[in-house]
């Protein structure tokens, strides 16, 4: 694990790169990585009346990569440019099951390099297809994906393995985008942010700058999903646990303390576990009032949202991130034999039951 002194030096020296570049949320740059942030920041009505609070999720679904990671994406490889690892013509390397790789492959298309993903040869047809119609080169392997990745990249010239876990460019993208937006669309107006975190790159970039800017005010909030060990490491004062238990949500969920989030785990004000019951009936509950169709990470984001505003209490405005949408993973969401083989179709709800038509 990353030592305390690591981390804060890891901070550190990401924010001074943060302003030298001096990046602001909206980046020039070709096609797509010019279209990625400013997304919009959604009132959740419903949930804002229930609560008596300010329920707010950042529509991160809307980047033209559909992801929260088109912003990570680019945040890695402008830093690599920036740092010269990588010449016009170069190669990207990544371990990844999941919109990573998507982002990193729509960067690579703009910006002309190479994209070559390694992942678990578990994953569907589909994911392999989207990156191959995206130009990437996909390797399904047994295992060790991330590893085979960091290896690949070793053996070619002019290539980097952009290492989403552990490179801090990742937070830093978050630190120079979405926390400056979400601080402008709330006008400072920010009690606390939440949400789960994979590489921990959201919390940590969008925790920091928060942070900062309100004199420490805002509160920042980690969202666990069932087999993570992030919340039992918080409550527990730094044990780390091994993992237990699954948990129907995609790209969230971590065994270990990752660099990205070591540059902020000390700062984190709370935390909570959210179970996958909660979270598919919220997924369905914002289909329903909000007409939004998303992802199982965003539902847990927003389950998450709701019990800080409960602690917090009436009139607090809290922010959480509203990942990816439910296009990626319709086929088990929203079929009743999948959702009977996790145990979750007689939870949802029977006014709500009607959208899982599959
Ligand atoms: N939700 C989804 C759907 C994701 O793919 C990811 C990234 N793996 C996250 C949330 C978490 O984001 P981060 O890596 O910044 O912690």
């Amino acid at each position: 694990m990353l030592s305390l002194l690591r981390a804060s030096r890891l901070a550190h020296s990401y924010q001074l790169q943060a302003g030298k570049r001096g990046l602001a949320s909206a980046s020039a740059g070709p096609g797509f990585v010019n279209a990625v942030g400013n997304t919009p920041l959604i009132y959740l009505k419903t949930l804002s009346e229930q609560t008596g609070c300010h329920i707010l999720g950042k529509a991160e679904f809307q980047n033209p990569g559909g992801s929260v990671k088109d912003r990570a994406a680019i945040g890695i490889i402008q830093d690599a440019e920036e740092k010269g690892l990588i010449q016009p013509g170069g190669t990207v390397v990544e371990g990844t099951a999941g919109n990573t790789g998507i982002g990193l492959a729509h960067v690579c298309r703009s910006k002309g390099y190479k994209c070559v993903i390694f992942m678990p040869n578990t994953q569907s047809q589909e994911k392999i297809d989207l990156l191959r119609m995206l130009g990437a080169e996909v390797h399904p392997v047994p295992a060790n994906y991330n590893h085979q990745a960091r290896e690949y990249a070793a053996t070619l010239p002019n290539t980097i393995w952009t290492d989403q876990f552990d490179n801090t460019a990742n937070m830093g993208a978050h630190y120079l985008t979405t926390g400056p937006e979400i601080w402008e669309q709330t006008q400072g107006k920010v009690d606390a942010f939440v949400c789960a975190t994979g590489t921990g790159g959201t919390l940590a970039g969008v925790g920091k700058y928060l942070k900062e800017k309100s004199g420490g005010k805002v509160q920042v909030w980690l969202a666990d999903p069932p087999g993570s060990v992030l919340h039992a490491y918080l409550s527990s004062g730094g044990k780390l646990v091994e993992r237990k238990g699954s948990s129907i949500t995609e790209g969230i969920g971590q065994g270990r303390v990752t660099d990205n989030l070591a540059t902020f785990i000390n700062d984190v004000d709370g935390s909570l576990t959210i179970s996958d019951e909660k979270s598919i009936v919220m997924l369905y509950q914002l289909l329903d009032t909000e007409g939004l169709y998303l992802g199982a990470s965003t539902a847990l984001n927003v389950v998450a949202a709701v019990e800080v505003a409960q602690k917090l209490g009436k009139g607090s405005t809290i922010v959480t991130a509203l990942c990816d949408g439910a296009y990626r993973y319709q086929s088990r969401l929203f079929s009743k034999q999948w959702l009977r083989s996790k145990e979750l179709y007689d939870v949802i709800p029977d006014h709500l039951k009607k959208y899982a038509v599959l």
